[in-house]
């Protein structure tokens, strides 16, 4: 692995906002974000006998087994445009993912996204989701233009099937018992970077930025203009 490489890894309780600040840190960086979860809803999709296993573990809100999203991660590492860096939105969930992705490439800062339970259940039952390119969207904080449809591809915006209470409450459940772990390991290995994640978006994302070069000294690379001789 380039030893320049860049991993994210952006945790935080469901609804906290990691999709969207990866989003940011993408356009930051210039280096892909990969949404374990994202990746897991296209294979739930396949009429396979995982795919149906992985639908069925998702619409109960609990983690699918281990082998399916640390093989879709390390898929993803080693695709061509991740060469220089990888943000990873919800993964490592647990510490049994967490030892098994840095064994394959440590983590260069573990973004902890914080907000309270109940913020996450008022923002999850406000949220819609692209159909077609999964962008999320919330109908009172981040209201596309029109109604019902996504800004960036015109495709149909959704509940998600896991957005709802019973599931809701699992998801968060699980957050405290196997992820809270993985963020004292982070802690542990002086990693972690805590964000206050009820402020507006762009001030989350500013604090990011500005964490990630007070505590690692990671900057944005700026770009030199060769002098013309
Ligand atoms: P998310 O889109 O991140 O909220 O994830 C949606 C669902 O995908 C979760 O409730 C889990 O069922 C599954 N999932 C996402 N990430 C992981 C992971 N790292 N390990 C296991 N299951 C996951």
């Amino acid at each position: 692995m380039n030893p320049k490489f860049m991993l994210f890894v952006l945790l935080g309780p469901q609804g906290s906002g990691k999709g969207t600040q990866a989003e940011y840190l993408e356009d930051h960086f210039s280096i892909p974000t990969f949404s374990v979860g994202a990746g897991l809803r296209e294979e739930a999709k396949k009429k396979t006998r995982a795919g149906k296993e992985i639908r069925a573990i998702m619409a109960k809100g609990m983690l699918v087994p281990n082998e399916y999203s640390v093989g879709l991660v390390k898929k993803r590492m080693k695709a061509k445009d991740a060469k220089r860096g990888l943000i990873i939105d919800g993964f490592p969930r647990d510490l049994d993912q967490a030892k098994a992705l840095e064994a394959v490439a440590p983590a260069s800062a573990a973004i902890i996204i914080e907000i309270r339970d109940k913020e996450s259940i008022e923002r999850l039952a406000n949220r819609l989701v692209c159909e077609t390119c999964g962008m999320n969207y919330n109908t009172k904080t981040r209201k596309p233009v029109v109604k019902g449809i996504c800004d960036k591809d015109g495709g149909k915006l959704k509940h998600r099937a896991d957005d709802e209470p019973l599931a809701i409450k699992k998801r968060l459940e699980i957050y405290h018992k196997e992820t809270e772990p993985v963020i004292a390991l982070y802690k542990k290995m002086k990693k972690a970077l805590f964000i206050e994640g009820e402020q507006p978006i762009i001030e989350v994302h500013e604090d990011i930025v500005a964490g990630l070069k007070e505590q690692f000294a990671i900057e944005k690379v700026r770009k030199t203009t060769k002098k013309k001789k």
